[in-house]
C-alpha cells in the first residue's frame, strides 16, 4: 500500500479538549467531524504541542491575545514549534506535502483568522470590580493568536508557504470538509 503522503497539522486541543482551560467546552476530547473528515481522507496528523498548558498549566485562567503578547510568551511559543519546523522541513525535502496548518479561531493562541482582545485584561483579580464590565472590553479581531503568529513568521523565515486554516468550533457542523479538505 502507498502512504498518502498528506499531512495536515492540528493545534493541540482539536484532538484533546483536555488540554482546554477549565469550564464548559463544546467536545468532550475530540473534535470528531473534523478529526474523522482528515481520517477519511487518509492524512497524516501532527498535533501541536499546546502553549497554554505548558505554559501555565492546568490551573490557568481563560487568557486575551494582549496578556500573551509579550516576548517571554513569544519565545516559548518558538522553543515548542522548532521541532515542527524540522519535521516540516524534513518532510517537504522527501516530498510529502503539508496541506494544512489548522488552529482555534477566537483563540488567544491559535486563532488564525481572529483571537480575542483585550487591553484592559490584566491585574489583581481581587480587585476587579465588575467582570461583566471586563468581558464588555473583549473584541474578536482579525488578528492571528500569538502562537500562530509566531509559526507563520518561522515559516517564513525559512521560505516555507503552508495554508493556514482556521477553524471556528462554534460552526463546526456547517463546515464543508469536501471543499476544505
Ligand atoms: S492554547 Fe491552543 S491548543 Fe491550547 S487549548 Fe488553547 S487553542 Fe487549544
Amino acid at each position: 500500500m502507498e502512504k498518502s503522503r498528506n499531512i495536515c497539522i492540528l493545534a493541540h486541543c482539536f484532538i484533546n479538549a483536555n488540554s482546554k482551560v477549565e469550564g464548559p467546552c463544546r467536545y468532550k476530547g475530540v473534535l470528531k467531524p473534523l478529526t474523522y473528515a482528515l481520517i477519511e481522507r487518509d492524512y497524516g496528523i501532527i498535533q501541536l504541542p499546546c502553549p497554554e498548558l505548558t505554559f501555565y498549566g492546568m490551573r490557568r485562567w481563560g487568557h486575551v491575545r494582549n496578556q500573551f503578547d509579550n516576548p517571554y510568551f513569544r519565545n516559548h511559543c518558538r522553543k515548542l514549534l522548532n521541532p515542527i519546523i524540522l519535521q516540516i522541513k524534513e518532510y517537504i525535502a522527501n516530498d510529502y506535502k503539508i496541506k494544512y496548518i489548522i488552529g482555534v479561531n477566537g483563540s488567544p493562541s491559535c486563532g488564525i483568522d481572529v483571537s480575542c482582545v483585550s487591553n484592559t485584561w490584566k491585574g489583581e483579580i481581587t480587585k476587579i470590580e465588575s467582570i461583566d464590565t471586563l468581558k464588555r472590553d473583549i473584541t474578536y479581531d482579525k488578528v492571528p493568536g500569538i502562537y500562530m503568529d509566531e509559526f507563520m513568521k518561522m515559516l517564513k523565515e525559512e521560505n516555507i508557504e503552508i495554508d493556514f486554516l482556521g477553524i471556528n468550533e462554534k460552526d463546526i457542523d456547517n463546515y464543508d470538509f469536501d471543499k476544505l479538505l
